[in-house]
């Protein structure tokens, strides 16, 4: 028997739809590329959205068609998530730090029609306007005051163009399995894969992040993605934020310490997220100032494991760290550490414990760990498995991409995260390696086996391997490990310079090593795990 209820399709443009008739004078405040603040509010940012809806329209822009963003956050670049997606095309946010080949693989593979682009990254366009399709057109994210002079041929201005449309315009309706959003991830080797959310599960997700993190979200407070609007949805915060009220504060382009420091002091921002990499910069900079910023009250980090010492730190300070996991293709939330009665009444060595776990997961998430055999291991803390999850947020595949889709998803239909961990009898997931063999620096991933196939191309090396190794400010940093060929040896100097023009600079080494030859495991593959035990407390040069 049905239920009788009635069956409307869930989408996002009713996320901004409802905070624009419930919530409009909640502001949305960025620091703009000209380093000044800007202010407006839901109310406002509705009328844009719907202008510039209607504007990609007439610019031929149809249900399923890809257009592409490669922006820092602020305001424009949040009304385009709504702008792109009301009217039934997907939101392609590319990553600005992918390498040159990464980034010509991804307009090309997505098709990207037009390309929203901030000030900042004229050059990487102007670079591969050859390289990226030629039927594409690009907008500048910025007024009439600030064009600037480029060599992009044709390129219009955002406010050209939403000037030029009126917002008598209605968003139109389609399934709510309709692909909403593409962000590509790394993979292990080769070209990034997309992650194609839909209107459902990116209005499911949103729901669970309120619901999960009911503190950050709520009507007067405010909330600072420092996490990028191009990383996963920037962990969901515009879709959850208008949804609740919450106003927003945009870091755009300047992510060091002392300016997120006076972002978050001047608007007395609730609630901060982002990588363990920027709380390190933020902390050095409360060191300085000798106090945290006013207001703040709680940060969400995850992206890398957060280190009992950073949770520590802000702890000491009142704010409140809640220590989350996800991935891309977990929209991204499958685990949050927010504690609750009971663990809220632990003597507070043991709370700084639990906080530094991956946390429970979210509604709507299961987690299961295996044996390499697929054999499901009991939930006992002790026994490590690899990470599957399964959910209405969770990819089942990726986007035109269908031999990574298969090797993603198990025979019962779970994702592989490719992530090692045990997870304890109160649900508490503890990563402890990660199966897939990449670096994450800074949360940007770095493929070991992509340097190490370059390396390999270079006469004077034997073998070769790339491992991680911990770092205080970047997590992580690539370490390489040469095995020279007889009578030679390759210098540091010559094997950057071998991997230049491959690889974006901050995905270079940061040292090379020598060694005779490389440790192997049992199934005769080089042992990474002996060699970052060797290398865990090897100075890098950087
Ligand atoms: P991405 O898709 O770039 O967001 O990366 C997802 C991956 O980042 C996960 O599969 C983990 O390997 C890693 N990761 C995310 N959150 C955490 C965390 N809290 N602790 C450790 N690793 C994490």
């Amino acid at each position: 028997m049905h239920g009788m209820m009635m069956d409307r399709p869930l989408k996002i443009i009713d996320i901004l739809k409802f905070a624009e008739e419930v919530h409009p004078t909640q502001e949305i405040i960025s620091r703009t590329l000209q380093n000044s603040i800007h202010t407006t509010n839901y109310g406002e940012i509705g009328q844009r959205a719907r202008r510039m809806s209607k504007a990609l329209v007439s610019m031929g822009i149809k249900l399923g068609d890809r257009v592409a963003t490669l922006a820092w956050n602020g305001y424009r670049h949040f009304e385009l998530y709504f702008a792109i997606s009301g009217l039934g095309a997907v939101c392609h946010t590319i990553n600005p730090r992918l390498s040159s080949e990464q980034l010509t693989y991804v307009v090309n593979h997505a098709e990207d029609k037009i390309i929203f682009l901030d000030l900042t990254f004229i050059p990487i366009v102007e670079a591969h306007l050859e390289k990226f399709p030629s039927t594409t057109k690009y907008v500048l994210m910025t007024d009439k005051e600030n064009m600037p002079e480029c060599n992009i041929p044709n390129v219009i201005c955002y406010e050209d163009l939403i000037d030029r449309a009126d917002s008598d315009y209605d968003w139109p309706e389609f399934p709510e399995d309709t692909a909403s959003s593409l962000c590509y991830t790394s993979g292990t080797t080769g070209n990034p894969k997309g992650v194609l959310y839909s209107h459902r599960s990116t209005v499911l997700h949103a729901l669970l992040a309120c619901v999960t993190l009911s503190g950050s979200f709520a009507v007067g407070r405010k909330i600072l993605p420092i996490v990028p609007l191009f990383h996963a949805n920037a962990w969901g915060i515009p879709y959850s934020a208008p949804l609740t009220g919450t106003s927003l504060v945009f870091p755009g382009a300047n992510l060091d310490g002392a300016s997120v420091y006076d972002l978050l002091n001047q608007n007395k921002v609730f609630s901060a997220w982002g990588v363990p990499t920027v709380w390190m910069g933020l902390l050095d900079e409360i060191k300085n100032r000798g106090a945290k910023p006013e207001g703040l009250g709680e940060m969400i980090v995850g992206g890398s494991a957060a280190a009992k010492s950073l949770i520590e730190a802000f702890e000491n300070m009142d704010v409140t760290v809640i220590h989350a996991w996800g991935m891309t293709e977990t929209s991204p939330l499958g685990t949050t550490g927010k504690l609750t009665p009971p663990y809220t009444e632990l003597p507070r060595e043991q709370q700084i414990n639990l906080k530094g776990k991956q946390g429970r997961k979210v509604f709507m998430v299961d987690l299961k760990i295996t044996d390499d055999e697929g054999k499901i291991l009991p939930h006992d803390g002790k026994s490590v498995g690899n990470l599957f999850c399964r959910g209405n947020t969770i990819a089942g595949g990726y986007f035109n991409n269908e031999e990574a889709s298969k090797a993603v998803i198990d025979k019962d239909g779970w994702f592989g995260t490719g992530d090692v961990a045990t997870i304890d009898e109160e649900g508490f997931l503890v990563l402890t390696d990660r199966a897939k063999d990449l670096i994450k620096s800074g949360g940007e991933w770095i493929s070991s086996i992509d340097l190490e196939n370059m390396v390999m191309a270079h006469p004077d090396v034997e073998n070769c391997a790339v491992i991680a190794i911990p770092h205080e400010k970047w997590d992580e940093r690539p370490l390489l490990v040469v095995v020279p060929a007889e009578g030679k040896k390759p210098s540091k100097e010559e094997l950057i310079e071998h991997l230049s023009g491959h690889f974006a600079k901050w995905q270079m080494p940061d040292d090379v090593v020598y060694e005779d030859t490389l440790p192997l495991t049992a199934t005769g593959k080089v042992s990474k795990l002996t060699l970052r035990q060797k290398y865990e407390k090897h100075i890098l040069a950087s």
